[in-house]
């Protein structure tokens, strides 16, 4: 294929390593051998992969659909060529992901009814979202409201605000977000932490039974407006097939709305939620019944995760792992869009693939190899709510509990050679002294997260991985490189997220620079090889909220 990459249709021939990525000869950190491999990454190589990936004919790499499930393929094909052992299912390095598109019909019912008083019929999209996460086309909810405050029971805290009540069948009215804070030791301060996303409400209200949610939309609380969630909550929605309990209720409201539920109901909305913040909290019967008739279309689909394995070279320890993961889906093709309607996800997240595909080839060369085995993992479906990543993680090619470390890439944009890495999350695991050392040598300054308080750390899929205990966090670029200032790079970053970001507009040009994307690999394959070569596993701080998972997985 090298051929076809001519001067003539815009693209760069591969070049040497430019000057500005090497580093001294030697790594007082890595083995000879290691260090060898780690040489061999080359931004060029990242390039063809972004520029295959994301090209027109990839058709943006919707889940489910024929570019995505090329992409798969170009990326098994990769695996294989680089002699990796396949790590999916039946001796394939496809890992099939059963999924299900559920649209919530107009012929939906929502209504709440109070003791006395005529019932709130609520409008769709502008008063309530709602879907059934059960996958039936039809449930029927008829069951009182009981108010739970932020529905989150978190020991680490001593936070709990159910309080053992009975839940089973009733639907919970709560609150998004976890209660203020600046006390780094309660929720992390002004941190969210993941009992503050309304992933984690939905979860913890099944678990206990309830057949039903409504959380109580508030803009300063959410941190994000109604219409964001209207936009995100009309259409299909995709789910992994059942696998444990689910709400046939899953909704919001809008603030007014909580308003007059809680009026109709005899109780002042603003004292529900300032009483929500103390730990004397309990839970309240409304006495308010919501009536819900939820019809749905459901539709069954599937998508591959793409797994590849290194087996180690210790005899005991190979039967451990260290994971490389990047998403290959993005949002595939709008029909009904006007003009260029392929969102070929350039950025997002073809430079993900183009990095672990580069790790896979250079720890595929390596003339020695760590004692335990590398997994690489190119998940699906991670626009669609990071479904790939989460059916891996609960179903991994080796059990999570001994899975050392995942190292994720997502969206590692090629703006040139970076003097900064991006690694939230790596403060909480008890790798961080190595991270820390390891960036020292690298010569990047560790960038702390902005805006931790906006919850980044749950919304990519190295997070799927540490709900099932294992030590995970993203590998990325900050915001200052070389030859430019910090407000260079944020000004890049803006105009990404404003003109390019989760649009069509996120496509290779040539004269992007894979320099930094490349620096980024090398810092993970660096990391990687020693978390592979640690005589003990590495886990999550005292207190943090995966360490509990991660010791039930050992
Ligand atoms: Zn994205």
């Amino acid at each position: 294929m090298l051929g076809l990459w001519t001067m003539a249709e815009g693209g760069t021939p591969p070049a040497p390593i430019p000057a500005a990525t090497k580093r001294e000869a030697v790594s007082v950190r890595l083995p000879g051998a290691a260090f060898a491999a780690m040489e061999t990454i080359n931004p060029e190589h990242i390039r063809w992969h972004v520029r295959f990936l994301s090209h027109d004919l990839l058709e943006g790499r919707g889940t489910g659909q024929r570019g995505g499930d090329l992409a798969a393929e170009y990326i098994a094909t990769q695996f294989a060529e680089y002699g990796l052992k396949p790590a999916g299912d039946n001796g394939s390095y496809l890992q099939k992901v059963p999924l299900v598109g559920i649209t919530t019909l107009p012929e939906t019912k929502f209504s709440l009814t109070p003791k006395q008083g005529a019932a709130m019929n609520l409008k769709p999209l502008d008063e309530y979202v709602a879907y059934d996460q059960t996958q039936q086309a039809q449930s029927d909810v008829d069951a009182e409201i009981i108010y739970v405050g932020y529905g989150i029971e978190a020991p680490e805290y001593n936070w709990d605000d159910y309080k053992g009540a009975d839940v089973r069948g009733k639907v919970l009215l709560m609150l998004v977000n976890e209660p203020p804070s600046d006390d780094p030791k309660f929720f992390k301060g002004k941190a969210l932490t993941y009992y503050g996303r309304w992933t984690y409400k939905f979860e913890e209200a099944a678990r206990k039974g309830a057949v039903g949610v409504i959380l109580i939309h508030r803009e300063d609380m959410a941190s994000y407006p109604w219409e964001v969630v209207r936009n995100s909550n009309s259409g299909e929605k995709s789910y992994l097939k059942v696998e444990g309990p689910l709400l046939k209720v899953a909704s919001w409201v809008q603030l007014d709305v909580a308003r007059k539920l809680a009026a109709d109901s005899g109780m002042d909305l603003e004292k529900m939620i300032a009483d929500a913040r103390t730990r004397e909290f309990h839970p309240v019967n409304l006495g308010t019944k919501l009536k819900a008739h939820m019809v749905s279309n459901v539709r069954h689909f599937e998508s591959n995760n793409v797994v590849a394995m290194l087996p180690g070279s210790d005899r005991n320890l190979k039967e451990e792992a260290v994971m490389y993961t990047a998403h290959y889906d993005h949002f595939g093709i709008r029909p009904d869009m006007p003009g260029d309607n392929i969102f070929n996800g350039a950025a997002d997240n073809a430079t993900g693939c183009g990095i672990l595909l580069e790790l896979a080839r250079a720890f595929s060369v390596a003339k020695d190899r760590p004692g335990r085995s590398i997994i690489f993992a190119a998940v699906t479906a991670e626009e669609q709510g990071l479904l790939g990543s989460e059916y891996l993680g609960k179903h991994p090619p080796v059990p999570a509990g001994k899975i050392a470390l995942d190292l994720n890439y997502d969206d590692v944009q090629p703006f040139g050679a970076p003097e900064e890495v991006e690694v939230s999350g790596a403060e909480r695991t008890t790798f961080y002294p190595w991270v820390q050392a390891m960036a020292k040598e690298f010569r990047l300054a560790i960038r702390p997260d902005a805006r931790p308080e906006a919850g980044h750390f749950y919304r990519s899929d190295h997070f799927s991985l540490a709900r099932v205990g294992i030590p995970a966090f993203s590998i990325n670029e900050g915001m200052k490189f070389k030859g430019h200032d910090e407000a260079w790079g944020l000004a890049q970053d803006k105009e990404y997220t404003e003109k390019r970001y989760h649009q069509p507009g996120d496509e290779y040009r040539p004269e992007m620079d894979f320099v930094g994307d490349s620096a980024m690999a090398r810092f993970g394959f660096a990391l990687g090889w020693e978390a592979a070569s640690f005589t003990r596993l590495i886990g999550w701080q005292k207190g943090d909220e995966f360490e509990a998972a991660r010791i039930k997985s050992q």
